[in-house]
């Protein structure tokens, strides 16, 4: 499929020809941990990488390749790497580019288990983790010198919706040459392509809007063919093994082929559901930017085409009438992940960002009551409605019976 497709186009067709495959509509799955060389120096060939072919499903699988060259092309990247998980992907990433003594310089909002991993895991193997309010580029322009080896951060950053200019960020990496990561889960590929913007390495946890249904975990990654191969060859196949199960990758690719309708409504829900709660007298703060009132909307309408299905907010009464809220909604359902077509709420300081102590999450602008919403593909009245009778004083009453 050419460049010039569409991005629904290219999601349903690209790197697929039914043609090479019996006719068959949907791409076969290949269950299979090793593949046969017709000679033994053939397999020798292929194992020196003199000549192309898989070997071993812990390397390559041809139903994971689909999806590797899908999410490529749809981020605008040379090539592309189908792991295990979300953090299959960031471990397998930063174990490649990492050595002891470099620097990485992240972002001071960071998804609770990236935090940990960085800041409770590789701080051991002699990297240094230098954080940084990335959403003033300048403070990255102060800190960065030639030990740094890799800049990486979340924009819409999980939890507080924080968004980080990607371009600014990219120039000012540029000069010491450091690797620009960008956690891209948030926003898919239909919303922001940060390799546009000069990213070199984008990720996903494609557990989320990629897979789209709360039924997989799974990760990737993208890049130049050169950074993919190395994290196929070292972090993913010799330091993680994280690889992507080649069922899962067919999970994500229907996933994909939906991608696009989906994040429209939970875009379109979202807003309604922003813009409602902003009204509501009990409800102190709302994070989204979609709205006039969020502090970097304009880097929103500059970066990403529209403003995500992803809403953080919090009531007066702080946690403690945060969680009476969430004990009485009735649809809406207590859960992590997000990007799912169920909506799903959860408080991050007690479960996805636990991974911070709390002087941790109060340096790195976590606030105790903050609330966190993945606006589903529920009817939006349903969803509003199921908010405002948790929200309301009756429903504070049934909760009490
Ligand atoms: C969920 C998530 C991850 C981790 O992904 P898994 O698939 O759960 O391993 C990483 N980054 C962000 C922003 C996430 O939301």
């Amino acid at each position: 499929m050419s460049n010039a497709a569409g991005f629904s186009t290219r999601a349903i067709h690209h790197a697929y020809d039914p043609r090479d495959n019996e006719g068959a509509l949907t791409p076969p799955l290949h269950l299979t941990s090793t593949f046969v060389f017709d000679t033994a120096e053939i397999g020798g060939e292929i194992f020196a990488g003199e000549r192309s072919g898989h070997f071993y499903s812990r390397i390559s699988n041809p139903t994971c390749d689909i999806l590797e060259q899908r999410m490529a092309d749809l981020e605008g990247a040379e090539a592309g790497l189908a792991l295990a998980s979300g953090m299959g992907a960031i471990t397998a990433t930063l174990w490649t580019l990492l050595s002891a003594g470099d620097e990485v310089i992240v972002d001071k909002t960071l998804y609770g288990c990236t935090f940990a991993f960085m800041q409770h895991g590789l701080t051991r193997f002699g990297v240094t983790i230098t954080h940084v309010d990335m959403t003033d580029p300048e403070n990255l322009r102060r800190a960065i010198s030639e030990k740094t080896r890799v800049v990486y951060f979340e924009t819409p950053a999980n939890p507080n919706m924080r968004l980080v200019d990607i371009e600014t960020i990219a120039k000012i990496a540029k000069g010491p040459r450091a690797t620009v990561v960008v956690d891209n889960t948030y926003a898919t590929p239909y919303l922001t392509r940060p390799i546009e913007h000069g990213a070199d390495i984008v990720l996903h946890s494609a557990t989320k809007y990629l897979g789209g249904h709360g039924d997989v975990v799974a990760g990737i990654v993208v890049g130049s063919v050169e950074q993919v191969t190395q994290i196929r060859l070292v972090g993913m196949k010799d330091m993680t093994g994280a690889v992507m199960a080649p069922f899962n990758a067919m999970l994500i690719l229907r996933g994909l082929k939906t991608l696009a309708l989906r994040v429209e409504r939970h875009c379109a829900s979202a807003l309604v559901i922003a813009r409602w709660l902003e009204a509501q007298p009990t409800v102190t703060a709302v994070h989204y930017p979609g709205l006039e009132s969020f502090g970097q909307h304009d880097l929103a309408l500059r970066q990403m085409d529209q403003p995500g299905g992803m809403i953080a907010f919090e009531l007066d009464g702080g946690i403690a009438a945060g969680r009476a809220m969430m004990n009485r909604l009735k649809m809406i359902q207590r859960a992590v992940s997000l990007g799912d077509t169920e909506t799903l709420i959860q408080h991050p300081a007690s479960m996805t960002h636990s991974t911070y102590t709390p002087e941790e999450r109060a340096e790195h602008g976590i606030s105790d009551g903050l609330i966190r919403l993945s606006v589903g593909l529920e009817d939006v009245a349903d969803i509003q409605a199921d908010l405002a009778q948790a929200m309301s004083s009756q429903g504070s009453a049934i909760a009490a019976e």
